[in-house]
C-alpha cells in the first residue's frame, strides 16, 4: 500500500487532475459507471484532497441522490464521482498516466455485472447491497 501523489487529466488537456492515490484499483459494475463508460468503470480512491484545474470547463452531472459525476465539457472525458455526503472522489484509472504498480483487487455491484465478460483477476467482489452497507458502516463512524 502506497499512496502517490498521481496527476492526471482530460484528453483535450483544458482539465488537469492532481490526487493521492493508492495502488488499489476497482471495478464497477452497475448500471449508472456501464452506460457512463461504456463498460465496467475502473477506477481510484482519490480521498477528499483532490484538485482539479481548469474547473470551467468540468460540467457535474448529480446522477443519484448520493454522488455527482463530473466530466470535461471539451472533450467528455470523464474526471470524477464525487460522494455528496462525505465529498469523496472516485477517479477513472485511466485519467492518470500509472502504468505500473496498481493492483486490480476489487469489484463493486458484482450482481449488476452482465454475462458478456469477466475478469481474470483475483479481487474481493461485493454486492451493491454490501456495497450500501459498508457505506452506512463507514459513514457512522
Ligand atoms: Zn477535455
Ligand atoms: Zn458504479
Amino acid at each position: 500500500m502506497s499512496d502517490r501523489l498521481a496527476k492526471g487529466g482530460c484528453l483535450c488537456g483544458a482539465v488537469t487532475v492532481e490526487a493521492t492515490v493508492g495502488d488499489s484499483v476497482g471495478a464497477c459494475h452497475c448500471d449508472i459507471c456501464r452506460k457512463w463508460s461504456g463498460g465496467p468503470m475502473l477506477a481510484l480512491d482519490g480521498g477528499v484532497g483532490v484538485r482539479v484545474d481548469g474547473e470551467l470547463n468540468v460540467v457535474v452531472y448529480p446522477t443519484t441522490e448520493w454522488a455527482q459525476r463530473g466530466f470535461c465539457s471539451k472533450c467528455g472525458t470523464h474526471l470524477f464521482i464525487r460522494v455528496n455526503q462525505t465529498g469523496r472522489y472516485i477517479l477513472p484509472a485511466g485519467l492518470f498516466d500509472i502504468d505500473e504498480g496498481l493492483r486490480f483487487d476489487h469489484q463493486i455491484f458484482i450482481d449488476k455485472m452482465p454475462n458478456y465478460y469477466s475478469f481474470a483477476n483475483e479481487t474481493r467482489d461485493l454486492t451493491g447491497a454490501e456495497v450500501f452497507a459498508d457505506f452506512a458502516a463507514g459513514a457512522k463512524t
